[in-house]
């Protein structure tokens, strides 16, 4: 639907307004084929497909809650522990997240910035909103920019 998708690796299916202030955009893996995570195999034989419902960066002003068509994949490889994998997006989503990581990462940063409760009450209002915990959560999980890891290295090592 969009060349010029902005979902990371997916297609666009469609977009639907969801109450005032939500879209449901659904999306679609672009690859034709998935590699097994187990023996790198590839393959395009779709055993079944499910849907996943995570949060996503807001988009005109509202927030977006994300369709994901995944699609199951047959592996054919005799030798493989595994008959059957999901193809993986991930550069959109780790597997089981209910949010995407462009969400995470951007939390993360107004959480770096602004710390829990500020975060929250600004976050609010952007239409990505998140708990005070959540956003605590989020600043643990970022990396260190590079001179804190130099400050931190020379701390440590006493230089
Ligand atoms: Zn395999």
């Amino acid at each position: 639907m969009n060349p010029l998708s902005l979902i990371p690796g997916c297609r666009i299916r469609h977009v639907t307004p969801f109450g005032q202030n939500a879209l449901v955009v659904a999306v679609e893996g672009r690859a034709p084929h998935g590699r097994c995570p187990a023996c790198r195999h590839i393959s395009g034989s779709v055993h079944s497909s499910s849907v996943r419902h995570p949060a996503d960066l807001p988009s005109f002003g509202r927030e977006v809650r994300l369709q994901v068509h995944v699609r199951r994949v047959y592996c054919h490889n005799q030798a493989c522990s595994k008959q059957t994998f999901t193809e993986p997006l991930s550069r959109l989503l780790k597997p089981y997240a209910r949010r995407t990581l462009r969400l995470d990462k951007a939390q993360g940063r107004i959480g770096i910035a602004l710390g829990g409760e500020p975060g929250a009450r600004l976050l609010a209002h952007g239409a990505i909103p998140a708990s005070a915990y959540t956003i605590l959560r989020l600043v643990r999980h970022q990396p260190l920019p590079s001179a804190s890891r130099r400050v931190l290295s020379a701390l440590m090592t006493g230089r």
